[in-house]
């Protein structure tokens, strides 16, 4: 073990709401830390419905706070990251005798168009189904829509271009990395991080210890901190399932389940279509969550109210599952917990401070981490001002409307990609694109193909810049091409990983 120099900010924890942290800090100058004890998003963060959304349902709980923010960072967003974030479009069909009355609908979409700051997003528009190309797919029961904007994320994505560009602006970010415990030691945290390759333990001083583990919060403060009866957050469990495109349309459907609760079909993976989610509560270890068989029942039942062709079991390719952290605010439904967060600071007589996050968005994790950089100021100091609305995360730097002149730049300088692959390239790396193929002229270039339109420059890519330290974190986190590659080919890929991880090492 060694002791190290004093961060004045250590994060425990890299999906969203961590990462996001870490990056506020250290661009204000504060000395920043983060250790994610697996893949960054490997937790919740890569198991979201993916949507940057106001969260029209919240309106039905009264969350107007939550859905006001949420609705003015769909923009905010959008423009530091046009590459992984783009609008959508979403087609809520209902039907006389439905479970909410169109006038309540109505309304909760005229909050939603005028709340939250829209400028370039489209307003709510009423469709008639019998004549729209959305009423294709679905039964003929549903003969009028609502259709409203909101915005598409790739979560996993946004997770590590936060943590891109912490490291970038001088944080010390480390994956595979866990806290085993953090003590207060003369007004200072010392933190014993191990990495879980090795086994080999480090000791870190802070001045500051966020707790920013998602589900595993309540576990880092009973485990790690030495806690008794913690129980600040509620575990619901969310599965997806991913199916063949069932529809070829670009908008995604907003489904009213009977139970009350409301589902998502969405275009995915140019492919595919998404559907998801459910909501339960959740008793064990948030790393082995897995779908049930009565979650992919109650998706295909659910879904085939609405589609004229049911959605069955056999058509599923792939499903995840994920536990939200949702603050415990004594709920009785899981559906109905708030998903507001909530920032705990703790900190007495001079002791070293400890800030806990509860919950929260991925479509608010910045300003959550703004009001987490409040917290820190009170602790050890204040440091520079807000920043993060207005800049650009890694690959994002060029005008949020802009995506398809991107790929035609990126065509331009490479003409031998496919248009698929290019397309890919720029929506998984923006303008980074370029400087991941470099000066490739030819297919012949990009080295190995290890299936799909994966060669070894995007690999070694991820390696070198983004962390991947397996064939999962390629091809399941930092790109979906999981849904593409083979077995062998994804055995190859993983002994390729291996040996280049190995040689770098
Ligand atoms: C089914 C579902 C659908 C959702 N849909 C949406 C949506 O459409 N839009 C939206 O805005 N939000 C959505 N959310 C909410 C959003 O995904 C979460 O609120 C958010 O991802 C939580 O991020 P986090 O950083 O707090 O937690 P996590 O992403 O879980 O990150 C916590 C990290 O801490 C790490 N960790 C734990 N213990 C340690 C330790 N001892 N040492 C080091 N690291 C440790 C874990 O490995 C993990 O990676 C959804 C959530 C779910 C479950």
């Amino acid at each position: 073990m060694s002791e190290q120099a004093v961060f004045d900010v250590f994060v425990i924890g890299g999906g969203i709401n961590g990462c996001g942290i870490a990056r506020d800090a250290v661009g204000r100058g504060y000395s920043v830390a983060l250790a994610e004890m697996n893949d960054f998003a490997s937790g919740t963060s890569s198991g979201s419905t993916k949507l940057i959304h106001g969260g029209l349902r919240y309106l039905e709980h009264y969350e107007f706070r939550l859905v006001r923010e949420a609705l003015m960072e769909r923009e905010v967003l959008w423009a530091m990251a046009p590459h992984v974030i783009w609008p959508m479009r979403f087609v809520l069909p209902y039907h006389k005798g439905g479970l909410r009355p169109a006038w309540l609908i109505r309304l909760g979409l005229f909050l939603y168009d005028h709340i939250g700051g829209r400028k370039l997003l489209p307003p709510t528009s009423t469709l008639d189904m019998t004549r729209n190309p959305a009423g294709e797919p679905l039964k003929r029961l549903f003969t009028k829509a609502f259709e409203y904007s909101d915005g598409w994320v790739d979560d996993a994505r946004l997770v590590v271009l936060n943590a891109r560009d912490a490291a970038d602006r001088g944080a010390r970010i480390m994956a595979r990395t866990r806290v085993v415990s953090a003590r207060r030691q003369n007004g200072l945290w010392a933190i014993e991080a191990e990495d879980t390759a090795t086994g080999i333990r480090e000791v870190l001083s802070a001045r500051v210890l966020v707790n920013a583990t998602g589900p595993w919060v309540d576990r880092v403060l009973a485990e790690a901190l030495g806690k008794k009866d913690v129980h600040n957050v509620r575990l619901v469990q969310g599965s997806h399932i991913v199916i063949r495109k069932k529809f070829d349309d670009p908008r995604a459907y907003f489904f009213q389940n009977p139970d009350g609760r409301i589902m998502f079909a969405i275009p995915y993976q140019e492919d595919f279509t998404l559907i998801g989610t459910t909501d339960r509560d959740y008793a064990g270890n948030p790393a082995d969550v897995h779908i049930s068989d009565a979650e992919i029942d109650y998706l295909c039942k659910a879904a085939s109210e609405y589609f004229s062709d049911p959605v069955t079991k056999d058509e599923i390719v792939w499903s995840y599952s994920a536990v939200r952290p949702l603050y415990d605010d004594g709920a009785s439904m899981a559906q109905e917990a708030t998903r507001d967060y909530v920032l705990r600071l703790e900190r007495k007589n001079g002791e070293a401070p400890l800030l806990n996050v509860f919950g929260g968005k991925l479509t608010t994790y910045r300003r959550l981490a703004e009001s987490a950089l409040e917290n820190i100021g009170e602790a050890i100091g204040t440091k520079g001002a807000r920043w993060t609305a207005g800049s650009r995360l890694p690959g994002g730097d060029f005008p949020a409307t802009a995506y398809e002149a991107e790929v035609e730049k990126l065509k331009m300088r490479y003409p031998f990609l496919a248009a698929s692959h290019a397309r890919r390239l720029v929506r998984l790396y923006g303008t980074l694109a370029a400087r991941l193929l470099g000066p490739a002229r030819s297919e012949a270039d990009l080295g190995r193909r290890f299936g799909a339109d994966l060669y070894a420059v995007e690999v070694d890519w991820l390696i070198g810049q983004e962390w991947a330290r397996r064939a999962e974190d390629v091809l399941w986190r930092r790109t979906k091409l999981g849904l593409k590659l083979s077995p062998a080919e994804t055995a190859d890929l993983e002994d390729y990983v291996r040996g280049a991880v190995d040689a770098a090492a």
